[in-house]
Parts: C-alpha cells; sequence; structure tokens
C-alpha cells in the first residue's frame, strides 16, 4: 500500500456506508463486514489492500481501521490528500444523530493528534458523483467542531 504523506493529508474525508448494520453488532463486527466488502475480489474496481477507511463510527463509539500510514481508498483522485471516516448508517434514508456527529469529531481529533494538523471535513459527494455522506454530515460536523474548538479553546 501507499503511504500517506501526512504534509499533505489536510482533510477530512466523510463518508457513510449506505447501510444500516443490525443494532446489536457492534463496531469491530461491522469493520469486519465493510473490510470484507472492500477486500472482494469481484468489487467494482476490484479490491482494495485493506478497508478503504482509516475510522469508523457506530453510534457514540469509534474505531481506528486501515493506519494513517497508508493512504485510504474512499475518494477516488483525492486519496492523497485525505483521511477517510466512515459512519455506520444510511443518511439517504435517515439524518446523522448527535451521538454520531460527536464521535466523528472525536475520530477527527484523534486523526489530527497523529497527523501533527487539523484537518479540514469534505464530503465525498464534493469529489466524486456519489449521494455519500447524504446532505448533513458535514454541516453537522462542521458546525459540532466550531462549537468544540469555541469552547475548549483547542
Ligand atoms: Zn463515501
Amino acid at each position: 500500500m501507499k503511504r500517506l504523506d501526512h504534509f499533505h493529508a489536510l482533510h477530512a474525508g466523510l463518508h457513510h456506508a449506505a447501510h444500516e448494520f443490525p443494532a446489536q453488532w457492534d463496531i469491530y463486527r461491522c469493520a469486519h463486514e465493510i473490510k470484507v466488502w472492500h477486500l472482494d475480489p469481484n468489487r467494482d474496481g476490484g479490491p482494495f489492500d485493506d478497508i478503504g477507511y482509516h475510522f469508523l463510527i457506530k453510534g457514540s463509539r469509534f474505531i481506528p481501521c486501515r493506519s494513517l500510514v497508508y493512504r485510504g481508498a474512499h475518494i477516488k483522485g483525492f486519496n492523497d490528500r485525505s483521511v477517510g471516516f466512515c459512519v455506520c448508517g444510511d443518511f439517504s434514508k435517515r439524518s446523522p444523530t448527535s451521538a454520531e456527529v460527536s464521535a466523528v469529531v472525536s475520530a477527527i481529533f484523534e486523526a489530527e493528534r497523529t497527523i501533527g494538523h487539523k484537518l479540514t471535513p469534505v464530503g465525498h459527494n464534493q469529489f466524486n458523483n456519489t449521494f455519500c455522506p447524504g446532505p448533513d454530515l458535514v454541516r453537522l460536523v462542521n458546525d459540532r467542531i466550531h462549537q468544540v474548538r469555541t469552547h475548549s479553546g483547542v
């Protein structure tokens, strides 16, 4: 896998899974399922080397997935300039919850600590012809980041 040049990774690429996993599945099982999709040899566009996202969010939790050492596979043409975050859920059918938005922000802050600088949230659909991550996620995440930075001074 190609390495991610942290100096040029200035964006947080936001995604939804376009899928609602069973409520009783924990986040690791969801991550495994997405990894199986991404490694499928019959996948449209060919299989990835690993799960495409750097972080997965489910409900109020997030976990690291692909190492930040490596470039992700989540926004065609923009993977060298972004870190990938995916929320378990289908935002064509519902809006992101407050817990999900908070967890995305926490994951972005975690990535920022590793990368060494701030990340600007962008939506997958700003770069590729896709609905992902729906109409609300980027705005909600930006609003929450602004709130947090204003109140904590980070
Ligand atoms: Zn996406």
